[in-house]
């Protein structure tokens, strides 16, 4: 199939080809003639599967083709579409969609969300916009304040609705949704289907169309992964240790907190990799500074955390090295979609220690396959009893796997441990499987 088949109009099929793109996604495939028909639309697909364009296309035509397909043309300055997005950084970037896609169209369109001053979003406003691009937060501040009217939104659009769960943004929504007006096209998209955001779906969405996806780079299949074993205190060393020993250059780091991810940040930086956290208390210039700096390869490493990391788009980014793993296994999902995009490989790895066994269990139990583990030699992981043995007699690796590779069955053979210097722990005097040791916090 091609865009033309899609009947898309002449200005956007100039943006389209503009972008390079040649055929459409599956999910652009799907989504496309329901939402031009005007139908509502529940959408499972990731980041990375095309899932921005498959709903601004049909919406920019549908508000610039009322010949074929009515969006009733108004003379008001108020949005006519409305997209609710968790993050800032996912606002920012569909708006880019919105720009580059509607190009030709003439079309106005504003983000608004926190971090940044209101009164430029205020006056950017009052000259009118079609499209509105917004956080909850944010959005209901204009609210509050009766700078924004939404009387006028023919369509909403709530995109990664889960994580709009997962981020508590549900009440908020529902605020939102009571000041549209009841006639509407909604159309909802979302990573998974939880029991929630199902719930959401059965209140919000009218007789919807259904429309589901693979990723488009599934995870087991484009991306390699991989896990360290390392101690905690170590991961830092290790980390410099990889980017020195590999010249990696383009790095997007995974931690769990703000905090540890602006620590994580100044070492790198002290140690020569430059680098800058990517996380919610940082200020939306310094973000997108960062975002950029990252883009154009003047830093090495981004290190963010998942929230912050929601919805990032950068062109084949080859590799995502997890300094922590999330707690949740769906957010490991996302966190590698940032790698291996647009048939790129890439690769995830993930430093890993004992005390996250049970998240890596849960992962590998997501995944449906075993990651491949391995020690780094001068690293040696002291507080576990699940590491992994490097089989006896084996010849230690080369670069990049300077690691020793978990062999199949290795590590409940019992293999001799390499000898090793005495240190506090609980060391591995017993043989023990991978994920049955005992937890050290
Ligand atoms: P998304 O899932 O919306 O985050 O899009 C992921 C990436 O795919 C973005 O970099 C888009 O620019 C790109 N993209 C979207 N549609 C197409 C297409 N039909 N062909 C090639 N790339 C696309």
């Amino acid at each position: 199939m091609q865009f033309t088949d899609l009947g898309l109009s002449a200005e956007l099929l100039r943006a389209i080809g503009e972008q390079g793109y040649t055929t459409p996604t599956p999910v652009q495939q799907q989504a496309i003639p329901h939402i031009l028909a005007g139908r509502d639309l529940e959408a499972l697909a990731q980041t990375g599967t095309g899932k921005t364009a498959a709903f601004v296309l049909p919406i920019l035509q549908r508000l610039t083709n009322p010949l074929t397909s009515p969006l009733q043309k108004v003379t008001h300055t108020a949005p006519r579409v409305l997209v609710l997005v968790p993050t800032r950084e996912l606002a920012a970037q569909v708006l880019e969609s919105v720009r580059v896609y509607g190009a030709h169209t003439g079309l106005r369109s504003l983000a608004v969300f926190g971090g940044v001053g209101i009164n430029p979003q205020i006056q950017t406003m009052r000259r009118g916009i079609d499209i509105l691009v917004a956080t909850p937060g944010r959005l209901l501040d204009h609210l509050g304040q009766r700078t924004v009217d939404l009387s006028k939104v023919q369509t909403l659009v709530l995109d990664e609705a889960d994580r709009m769960f997962d981020m508590g943004f549900i009440r908020d929504i529902r605020r939102i949704i009571e000041r549209l007006p009841k006639e509407r096209q909604n159309l909802m998209f979302s990573a998974t289907f939880a029991a929630e955001v199902r719930e959401l779906a059965h209140t919000v969405l009218r007789n919807p169309a259904m429309v589901e996806v693979a990723r488009r780079n599934a995870p087991a299949e484009l991306v390699s992964h991989s896990v360290i074993k390392v101690d905690k205190e170590q991961k830092r060393d290790v980390l410099l240790h990889l980017f020195a020993a590999h010249g990696w250059h383009q790095v997007l780091v995974f931690c769990r907190t703000k905090h540890g991810a602006d620590a994580l940040s100044k070492k790198l930086d002290q140690s020569g990799v430059r680098s800058a956290a990517l996380h919610g208390n940082k200020s939306q210039n310094a973000r997108t500074r960062a975002l950029a700096d990252f883009k154009s390869g003047k830093l090495a490493a981004l290190v963010a955390t998942d929230i912050a990391a929601r919805g990032l788009d950068i062109d084949s980014l080859p590799r995502v090295v997890n300094f922590e793993l999330p707690n949740v296994p769906e957010d490991y999902i996302h966190r590698i979609g940032r790698t291996g995009r647009a048939g790129a490989s890439g690769e995830a790895l993930s430093l890993v220690s004992s005390d996250e066994r049970i998240q890596l269990r849960d992962i590998e139990r997501l995944l449906k396959r075993e990651i491949e583990t391995s020690i780094l030699p001068g690293f040696e992981p002291q507080h576990t009893h699940s590491v992994p043995r490097p089989a006896a007699g084996r010849p230690p690796a080369q670069k990049p796997a300077q690691a020793r590779t978990r062999s199949g069955t290795g590590e409940r053979s019992g293999a001799p441990r390499p000898p090793r210097p005495a240190r506090a722990g609980t060391g591995g005097a017993k043989p023990a499987s991978h994920h049955s040791g005992q937890r050290h916090r």
